[in-house]
């Protein structure tokens, strides 16, 4: 065999040489050997998780809802920020989630996409509040105003939209990764890196993995509000939106798919990763992700969300409404922070001087 053509040295590139006498491909510029077995399986490994993913999913088939058959729903458009809500036909007194505005305009049904399946609400409006509560009496410096409860309590139930993706990959990631061992004798500090090239292959499965389907549902406190258990999620029925508002979709399926696939490459990669523990460092160099046909449903997830505003600026809250689980960024009061800065530095001003009398003495 010529096997000086053929291969590379994996370390520094410079041509390996076929050694007769050990059997190996010899490296006369670093000096490692390599089996041919490990050659080949090298060039194996590169190669399949070097190669093209592919993401086949399904067309999504839209089901229409049925005004006439199923409980009557309505759509209502706020004329402040636009969003567009799909509640039921008596919609009582309800703020906008997005931007607090107070009046929703009403419209004709235009036969919203029919759900594939709803999460309904299980934590109600007072357990959403205390849970808010909670979680705001932990941050600091909030505005005095922050703390007026009826503003709390205009929180409004939402149905977000969600596009929901399935599928059952196969795939292969490389991984360069290295293992430092360290020890020392009388002399010396001695640190040794070795440099693996990992690879992993197999089948991975993934359900319900959320896409937004919002715009007006902003992607950052949607994300944080995840995850939802998704065992309690039933059939939709037009019944579960009494009392509560659905968010219509903004976001077209096709315009969600992007999103889901990195979504199953980047969790791909970390569950092979767990597989490397014992490794000191470990750096994905290439990854395959492949399957075909995915299953994309429509699903609304409940959350309830309101809007603060302070200083001109709007406030975005969200509670995971099967969960508590509460999202949103806080304002800070900056007079409140600079009083408190400066007490500390009148305390710290107070140690110095006393430090400075005890040097004195
Ligand atoms: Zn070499
Ligand atoms: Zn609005």
């Amino acid at each position: 065999m010529d096997a000086t053509q053929e291969y590379k040295c994996p370390c520094c590139g410079a041509p390996l040489v076929f050694d007769a006498g050990t059997q190996n491909l010899h490296c006369e510029s670093c000096g490692n050997d390599f089996s041919i077995d490990t050659m080949q399986l090298l060039g194996d490994g590169l190669a399949d998780a070097g190669g093209m993913s592919k993401y086949d999913w399904k067309t999504y088939t839209p089901r229409n809802y049925d005004n006439e058959n199923d409980v009557r729903l309505a759509d209502y458009t706020c004329p402040s920020c636009g969003a567009e809500i799909t509640g039921d036909d008596n919609l009582g007194s309800t703020v906008c989630p997005y931007c607090g505005n107070s009046t929703f305009i009403k419209g004709q049904f235009e036969g919203a996409l029919r759900p594939d399946y709803i999460i309904p609400f299980k934590i109600d409006k007072k357990h959403a509040v205390s849970a808010f509560e909670q979680d705001s009496q932990k941050r600091p410096f909030l505005p005095d105003s922050f703390s007026d409860r009826k503003k709390i309590e205009e929180m409004a139930g939402v149905y977000v939209p969600f596009w929901m993706f399935d599928c059952d990959c196969n795939a292969a990631v490389a991984y360069n990764a290295e293992m430092t061992t360290a020890w020392e004798d009388s002399t010396y500090d001695y640190v040794k890196t070795d440099y693996y090239k990992l690879f992993r292959k197999g089948r991975i499965g993934f359900a319900n993995i959320p896409v937004d389907g919002s715009t007006k549902a902003d992607d950052k406190y949607m994300e944080a509000v995840e995850p939802y258990k998704y065992n309690d999620a039933v059939e939709f029925s037009g019944a579960y939106l009494s009392g509560y508002l659905a968010d219509k979709y903004d976001v077209d399926v096709e315009d969600s798919i992007d999103r889901a696939n990195e979504r199953v490459k980047n969790s791909t990669i970390r569950a092979f990763k767990d597989t490397t523990s014992q490794y000191s460092s470990v750096e994905e160099e290439n990854a395959r992700v492949e399957f075909s046909d995915g299953k994309i449903r429509y699903a609304l997830l409940p959350a309830w969300m309101f809007t603060f505003k302070y200083m001109d600026e709007l406030y975005r809250f969200a509670v995971n409404g099967q969960t508590g689980k509460v999202a949103g960024e806080y304002p800070v009061d900056n007079g409140k922070k600079r009083k408190y800065f400066a007490k500390i530095a009148g305390i710290c001003y107070a140690v110095v001087a006393v430090a400075g009398f005890l040097l004195l003495k």
